[in-house]
């Protein structure tokens, strides 16, 4: 069987183990000349946001994929204008983002045998689609999704990023929710080691320049003070997409909506769109069912995002407040319950009663 992957991202990468434990050797057409990503940074997989999943690590090894984190998140900080809140526990993973071996493309190219990579080669669905039994776009992007009419925009998001040099503790988490500098977005800091860290903005429906603004009104209210050695600024673009599989080609990935679109968090979908492409092509399964728990995930997050954005500043240090109080912080954190289902739900009743404006 001859199948063309389109991008060697976490997705496609994904897809090509998954085919070759099938027997099956893909061709991934890789627009750059490395594996990885050219600004190093580190990211997030937090249990909060990934259940009923309980630990990603596991779950990545029963989709046959061992990946190593760069360390656990034992603590969360919080700040909101006013307010802080720390959580302890057994709260996730950071996984290094790059080009160096232990990032988390390079760990799972590593792990390919009888893949062709045919590096600095454009994808073009339409053609490969002529030339293959199955085309699988891994872009990392929406662009083919919204040319094949798939494509349902949600939120669009400005990201500025930064390695910055302090002191830090390589096992926490810091995030910042503040509308003066974030909009509906958030700032979250995530160390390397104990003296180098990630620092990355995300703000909500601004464009370029105005992100520029915002990143320098984070740094003053937050009087940070680290060294910034680089910086890098993208656009993020969530969106709702369906079908999923189109003919012989199929969307995984950030092309896939994986992307959710309340943190912009999209490891956990990605790989499981990949890797459950490989098996709908190699098994004959259906791919919409394979990958619904997942889409339907980010449904829930969609909600949450909606009722999230009516939140006022006075509102974020109630809310910043309230998950620290001592039962409710259980129940989100040392619980299975569904956060993200339910929240919401839970969200928009305080919406309407005025709590969290
Ligand atoms: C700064 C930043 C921080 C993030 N932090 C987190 C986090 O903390 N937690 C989390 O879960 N997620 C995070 N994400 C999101 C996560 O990285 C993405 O959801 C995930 O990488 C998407 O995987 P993918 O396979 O769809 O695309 P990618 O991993 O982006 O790979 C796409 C690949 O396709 C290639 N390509 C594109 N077009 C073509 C073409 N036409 N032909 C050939 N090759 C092509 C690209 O060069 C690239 O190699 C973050 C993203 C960014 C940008």
């Amino acid at each position: 069987m001859k199948v063309a992957i389109i991008g060697a991202g976490i997705s496609g990468l994904s897809c090509a183990h998954e085919l070759e434990s099938y027997g099956i050797s893909p061709v991934i057409y890789e627009k750059n000349d490395f594996i990885g990503e050219v600004h190093d940074h580190v990211g997030g997989d937090l249990k909060i946001i990934s259940r009923p999943i309980k630990d990603s690590i596991q779950y990545y090894k029963r989709l046959g994929i061992q990946l190593k984190p760069l360390n656990k998140i034992n603590t969360i900080i919080h700040y909101s204008p006013n307010k802080k809140t720390i959580i302890q526990g057994s709260l996730g993973y950071f996984f290094r983002r790059g080009k160096e071996s232990d990032a988390m493309k390079p760990q799972i190219y590593e792990k390919l045998k009888n893949t062709k990579i045919k590096f600095n080669s454009f994808g073009d669905y339409e053609k490969l689609s002529k030339d293959y039994d199955y085309v699988v776009v891994g872009t990392g992007n929406s662009n083919f999704t919204e040319e094949m009419g798939c494509w349902q925009e949600w939120v669009t998001t400005y990201v500025k990023g930064a390695i910055v040099l302090g002191d830090f503790d390589p096992y926490t988490l810091i995030v910042w929710i503040n509308k003066d500098y974030c909009k509906n977005g958030y700032v979250y800091l995530t160390p390397f080691n104990e003296r180098r860290a990630s620092l990355v903005a995300i703000t909500t429906e601004v464009n370029e320049k105005e992100m520029d603004w915002y990143w320098e009104a984070f740094l003053y209210a937050e009087n940070i003070k680290y060294t910034i050695v680089e910086e890098f600024k993208l656009q993020h673009k969530t969106g709702f997409v369906y079908p999923h599989k189109v003919d012989n080609i199929y969307f995984v990935g950030n092309a896939a909506g994986s992307i959710d679109p309340f943190l912009g968090f999209g490891i956990m979908n990605s790989m499981t769109t990949g890797v459950m492409a490989g098996k709908s092509i190699a098994c004959g399964k259906n791919y919409e069912k394979l990958i619904q728990n997942r889409v339907q995930q980010n449904l829930y997050m969609h909600e949450f995002r909606k009722s999230f954005n009516k939140i006022s500043n006075k509102g974020y240090d109630k809310l910043i407040t309230t998950i620290g109080i001592p039962g409710i912080k259980n129940l989100l954190y040392d619980t299975d319950f569904n956060v993200v289902k339910n929240m919401g739900k839970i969200l928009g009743i305080f919406n309407k009663s005025d709590y969290l404006k």
